[in-house]
């Protein structure tokens, strides 16, 4: 029997991580899982439900009752909130910068990690996260830790989100939230989001997505 094997990719936001996942995942038939996903659906679930999302205790005792699934459509990830799809609902700047606040709660953070470990130990798979590679799965085949500067990520996800129209953001509040984000995933106790000691950094600032890419998936063929 052909052993499952795992692709940790971390990094901050708009380095690149889900494009590159997505290919390392139809390149090599495996599959891709967004943990950012995760935490933006009890974020979510935390907007709905009028919980601030800095309020830890209240978070703490939420997740308890959270139900989050994926699935798989066409390769491509579906998540659910107690059985609803809120694949598309959990992509707006509010939710951003919620996901980032969530992710600080010890007990949100150790039933994210329980669900992703349990995926990894079914199938192969690439990761994306911030703590992949540190303490998801620390023993995965491949660790990947992509950057890029904060003008060219604040820039790549200012053009995703007008292609995705919305209309009133700027690329100064796009910039200010990442570096929020940056600021209090780095700086949080629990799993912060931080390069493993044997993950290959990649800085994607000048390179296309293509070089990128074919960087990973010849370092992954070459030592597999
Ligand atoms: O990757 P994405 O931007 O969708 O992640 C949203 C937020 O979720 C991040 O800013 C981070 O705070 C949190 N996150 C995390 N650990 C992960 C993945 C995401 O803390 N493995």
């Amino acid at each position: 029997m052909q052993r499952n094997i795992s692709i940790a990719i971390d990094g901050p936001a708009g380095a690149g991580k889900s494009t590159i996942a997505k290919i390392i995942s139809k390149n090599m038939g495996i599959v891709y899982l967004d943990t950012g996903a995760m935490y933006r659906t009890v974020a979510l679930k935390a907007v709905r439900d009028q919980i601030d999302t800095t309020d830890r205790e209240s978070l703490a005792k939420m997740v308890q009752d959270v139900d989050i699934t994926v699935d798989y459509i066409d390769g491509e990830q579906s998540i659910y909130l107690n059985g609803e799809d809120v694949t598309s609902q959990i992509r707006t700047p509010e939710i951003s910068i919620g996901a980032s606040n969530v992710a600080v709660v010890p007990e949100v953070r150790i039933k994210m990690v329980e669900l992703q470990r349990q995926i990894a130990s079914k199938t192969s798979v690439v990761m994306d996260g911030r703590d992949i590679g540190t303490y998801v799965l620390p023993k995965a085949n491949f660790k990947f830790f992509l950057t890029a500067s904060v003008e060219e990520r604040a820039l790549r996800r200012y053009n995703e989100q007008l292609a995705k129209g919305f209309k009133d953001i700027s690329l100064d509040s796009v910039k200010s939230d990442i570096e929020y984000r940056d600021k209090n995933d780095s700086s949080r106790e629990f799993a912060p989001l931080a390069k493993a000691a044997d993950a290959i950094e990649v800085d994607t600032t000048s390179l296309s997505i293509d070089e990128v890419a074919q960087r990973i998936v010849s370092i992954i063929k070459e030592n597999m």
